[in-house]
């Protein structure tokens, strides 16, 4: 790849809104611009002359297809290309053809997407729609360069068969009620309010060549046999390491690839455990920070093949080191500019951020079910709550500073101050200033202040960014909402006290949420369970969070979720769970079964042979003896547990209610996986390395 200066490269590949100002007639880059910005639809004829610009800047830059570019519920990003052709005219010349209608809508086949029953086979279509406010991009890859354009994807008769569509209706929400909330408070110059996102994504590299010879990295993610290494995470010396030489190549290579797709990467660093790494990107627009963090682990996973490497975005490959999350940094910025989350200078910036903060407070704190269960899935089970990232509860970290403000107005405090022009000039005697740099840091809290953003720590690394932003934008939307509805009702000489007031309230009503402590103990797990705080240990279990009375009333409150769409997301996290363990015992069996069982057995019998050939010789003979029966004993418990899990697989695929189904593969086959797993690692800790069918730890972890 050429050294193309960094201003050069960036945003490169990506029809931005400084490509459409260039390229766009005025009138419309105008009536673009009016979408971009307060939503409704593109007129036919607009559409056609954005195609068309679209097409040519597309084409020029040897574009050959586009494709709606869309997020099903499988988490991961869809696509099927067309070529920019139409019929050959008479002569035989081949036409380019893309208009307005191919850009706004498309109608890929939907049955083979998860649908939680929302569709029925016989009723297959599904249509995906041009998402306007997240721009087209050009994807260079081994199929050519295609166009793709970020898309919703809805069923036939309009629910959401995707990640995409709910995302952009809570910021609906949160823009409407943030909005609502500030007029009331006296801000009237602010119209619009967008949720920022930074995603840090941690992620592992290993050697691509090992990769291929483990079964279980290619078909789950994650490694499911495989003794520790001598050495893990317990130096420290990792953690901020200096990049070795062939993965800073490949970081290289990801930052430039990154950044023509106008993706911000920001920051790259060695995480804690060995072979674990992660990007940060600078923080954007909610949508697009979640189109481009989708982009961000596609483009890993291209470069990295391009390295010889292959990426990891499992949430634990490996025991016994550290999984991998991804931090999901949020907060709410104004059309003015201004961060709602930033405590500011001034007292009057104070106690507009500390009702905001209140009401997150309180979010947080009705629905701590709703935020564990958007960060929620099969591999993230391995994470949470098991004594790493954060814990399983869900609490709110405030540092000290501001945790002192809140014990002070939950204890005493009046407001004192008066109104200027309708909006609020003077702080409340009793809250002291508080400054952003004051808070300090708290590695274990799942939703920790950091300074001017809220840091929700416990989503997975390979999951989107979409349900954790969808839940967090949702349950603000409605306490800000209910802050409005009070708000809006006081007088306006009263206005002041009746802040102070719901600070007071939202506070105190709330406050069981907010721990500072050490998250990982178990003195924290009795507390929370004192505290009524709900200890949800696994996804399945999450999964009726979803369907609620609580969660169908926020959901269809703000049209985010109709209960139709809320019972089809619950059905298809039973069937995916089900499926996904299905997956991870067959490998094991597998794996098992073709793999170490045979390898051991080998090894078994070469030692029996030494054994005969040393008392052919007359020697005397103890320790091989000794270690021959342990071999013999450990395949026989493998032999054992293995067949004990194939009974169960088949016993699970005979199951038809998804739910039954999932628990089962919870509470029976999991533990029997387990039961595999203990005799094998324990084989390859004694058996003669080079007999070993497949890398190690040792090989995978150290040896990049
Ligand atoms: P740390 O690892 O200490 O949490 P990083 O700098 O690695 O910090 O990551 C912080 C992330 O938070 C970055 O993606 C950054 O862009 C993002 N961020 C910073 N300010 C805001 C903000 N106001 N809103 C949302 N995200 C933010
Ligand atoms: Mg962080």
């Amino acid at each position: 790849m050429s050294e193309t200066r960094l201003e050069e490269l960036y945003g490169k590949n990506v029809f931005s809104v400084g490509v459409m100002k260039e390229t766009l007639p005025k009138a419309v880059f105008r009536d673009v611009m009016d979408v971009i910005k307060n939503g409704g639809d593109l007129s036919p004829a607009d559409a056609d002359v954005v195609a068309k610009a679209m097409k040519d800047w597309a084409m020029e830059r040897g574009a050959t297809h586009y494709t709606h570019w869309f997020q099903p519920l499988t988490g991961i990003t869809a696509e099927k290309h067309d070529a920019f052709i139409a019929s050959p005219d008479e002569e035989g010349r081949m036409v380019t053809a893309f208009t307005g209608k191919d850009l706004i809508k498309g109608e890929p086949d939907a049955s083979s997407f998860p649908s939680g029953g929302l569709r029925s086979t016989f009723e297959a279509r599904g249509y995906t729609t041009w998402d306007v406010t997240s721009p087209a991009f050009l994807k260079e890859a081994g199929t050519g360069v295609t166009l793709c354009i970020p898309t919703a994807f809805c069923s036939y008769t309009g629910e959401a068969l995707d990640k995409k569509t709910p995302l952009l209706r809570s910021m609906e929400a949160i823009d409407t009620q943030t909005v609502r909330l500030l007029k009331a408070m006296g801000y009237t110059n602010v119209h619009h309010v967008e949720p920022s996102i930074g995603a840090e994504q941690e992620y592992f590299l290993v050697d691509g060549k090992e990769y291929l010879q483990r079964e279980d990295l290619i078909f789950t993610g994650r490694t499911l046999f495989g003794a520790p290494a001598p050495k893990g995470q317990e130096m420290e010396d990792h953690y901020f390491g200096v990049i070795r030489e062939r993965v800073g190549e490949f970081m290289k290579d990801l930052n430039r690839e990154l950044w023509k797709l106008g993706v911000p990467a920001k920051t790259q660093h060695n995480e804690v455990a060995p072979g674990q790494h992660e990007l940060a990107p600078i923080y954007e627009t909610a949508n697009l920070a979640t189109d481009h963090n989708q982009l961000i682990m596609e483009t890993m996973k291209r470069v990295a093949e391009h390295h010889g490497l292959r990426v990891l975005l499992h949430e634990k490959p490996f025991a016994g080191v550290n999984g991998s999350g991804k931090h999901n940094n949020w907060s709410l910025i104004t059309d003015s500019g201004e961060n709602l989350l930033d405590p500011g200078e001034s007292p009057e910036r104070n106690i507009r951020f500390l009702l905001v903060l209140s009401c997150i407070v309180k979010a947080v704190d009705t629905h701590a079910d709703l935020l564990r269960q958007s960060a929620s899935d099969v591999g993230n089970d391995l994470r949470l709550g098991a004594n790493e990232a954060p814990p399983a509860i869900v609490s709110v970290y405030l540092g000290s500073q501001l945790e002192d403000v809140v014990r002070q107005l939950i204890e005493t405090g009046t407001a004192s101050g008066h109104l200027e022009g309708g909006v609020l000039k003077t702080g409340v005697s009793t809250l002291p200033d508080i400054n952003k740099d004051a808070t300090d840091r708290n590695r274990t809290s799942p939703f920790a202040f950091t300074g001017n953003k809220f840091e929700f720590r416990m989503v997975g690394s390979s999951d989107s960014m979409a349900s954790s932003t969808t839940t967090i934008n949702a349950i603000v939307a409605e306490a800000f909402s209910d802050a409005a509805d009070v708000l809006e009702k006081a007088a306006p000489e009263d206005l002041e006290k009746a802040v102070h007031d719901l600070i007071e309230k939202n506070l105190s009503k709330h406050q069981r949420i907010i721990f500072d402590g050490d998250g990982y103990s178990e003195a924290w797990r009795h507390e929370a369970a004192r505290r009524g705080l709900p200890n949800i240990p696994s996804t399945i279990e999450a999964a009726s969070t979803l369907t609620t009375d609580k969660a169908v009333k926020l959901f269809g409150k703000f049209g985010i979720f109709t209960k139709t769409e809320l019972e089809s997301r619950e059905e298809v996290i039973y069937e995916t769970y089900a499926k996904s363990i299905n997956i991870e015992a067959l490998t094991m069996i597998d794996m098992a079964a073709k793999q170490i069982i045979p390898a051991c057995m080998r090894y078994e019998k070469d030692l029996a042979d030494t054994i005969i050939a040393v008392k052919n010789a007359g020697a005397k003979f103890g320790a091989e003896a000794e270690k021959l029966q342990k071999i013999a004993d450990m395949i026989d418990d493998a032999q054992v547990a293995l067949d004990a899990l194939r009974t169960l697989v088949d016993q699970g695929g005979k199951m038809t209610n998804a739910r039954e189904r999932a628990f089962f593969f919870k509470d029976q086959i999991k533990p029997a996986m387990m039961r595999l797993r203990r005799p094998c690692d324990a084989l390859e800790q004694i058996v003669d390395k080079s007999c070993w069918p497949f890398p190690t730890y040792e090989d995978m972890l150290f040896e990049l």
